[in-house]
């Protein structure tokens, strides 16, 4: 703005510094509430639309304030990666999803989000490796989330952390997919294991429009390619049959179970377990 002259600087300094001060301001109420330990992480159950059984779970954060209550990642996140705090979030949330996860049945896998900012640091690698290691997880238990948006830059540098991970038996997930413009690109780039459609598809897909197309040609270049094929946000009967007639294997959405707390999901696959 300085370069623009005075008049401009005038006209748009105060409202950068007060955008600049608001951002500060949240940054510190997250690195507080990271120390002060607020954060949480609910589970919400993956499921296999074959069996009917839960085969994972995906690790979502939520901010516990004192006075707003249960704060939505919608609305951190985006701060956290902006500030560079996601690093320390995400570590956070990675140790803590493993140390929840091991306490479940063996077959329960837990799938944790990446943000870009994340796989972007050097040491990305090491702290997975150290979260897998400090709880005693096995690397085939835990899955790994990316958007397409972690493959945009340094894309090399990235996909090389991500073999090197796949290669210790982790999973690799393609959140989101189908929202971005190279998702089908990214395919023949790296191999992933899963492929989580975005919800926008599900929402129309019991009523004969192109939504239902595409998910079943998405689930057949899945099939074709060796990838599992989740759809997201699935939270009517409706299309729930659609899902499954298009040959769908696996399903999330608040239909079968919204998130909920680490003991809830304990129980929840306990009870599962005696079925
Ligand atoms: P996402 O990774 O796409 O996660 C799925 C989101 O869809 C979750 O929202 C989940 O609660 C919501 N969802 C699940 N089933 C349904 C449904 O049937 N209907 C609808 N309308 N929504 C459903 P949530 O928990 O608010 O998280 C929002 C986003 O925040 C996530 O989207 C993810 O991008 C980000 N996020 C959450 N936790 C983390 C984290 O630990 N690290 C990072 N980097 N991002 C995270
Ligand atoms: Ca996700
Ligand atoms: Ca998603
Ligand atoms: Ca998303």
């Amino acid at each position: 703005a300085k370069a623009k002259g005075r008049g401009t600087a005038c006209l748009f300094e105060p409202a950068m510094d007060e955008t600049a001060e608001i951002r500060r301001a949240i940054e510190r109420d997250l690195a507080d509430a990271l120390r002060q330990g607020l954060f949480e992480v609910h589970y919400q159950p993956l499921v296999n639309l074959g069996s009917n059984r839960i085969t994972g779970v995906e690790a979502l954060v939520r901010w516990r304030h004192p006075e707003r209550g249960l704060i939505s990642p919608a609305t951190f996140i985006p701060v956290a990666e902006e500030t560079g705090l996601i690093v320390a979030l995400g570590e956070w949330v990675l140790n803590q999803a493993c140390r929840d996860a091991v306490a479940w049945p063996e077959g329960i896998s837990v799938a944790v989000n990446v943000s870009a900012v994340q796989l972007r640091n050097r040491t990305f690698a090491q702290t997975v490796l150290l979260a897998l290691a400090a709880s005693g997880l096995r690397a085939d238990r835990l899955e790994l989330e990316i958007t397409e948006s972690v493959l945009l830059d340094e894309t090399e540098a990235n996909l090389e952390t991500l073999h090197l991970l796949r290669r210790t038996g982790i999973r690799i997930s393609m959140d989101d997919f189908g929202t971005g413009y190279s998702s089908l690109t990214y395919l023949r780039r790296f191999p992933f294991d899963k492929m989580k459609i975005d919800r926008s598809f599900v929402q129309d897909a019991g009523k004969a429009t192109e939504a239902g197309a595409i998910i079943r040609a998405l689930v057949a270049l899945g099939g074709s390619l060796g990838i599992t094929t989740l759809v997201e946000g699935v939270e009517t009967e409706e299309q729930l049959a659609a899902v499954r007639a298009e040959g769908c294997q696996e399903m999330q959405g608040f239909l079968f179970s919204r998130p909920r707390p680490a003991g809830e999901i304990t129980a929840m696959l306990a009870a599962a377990r005696e079925e």
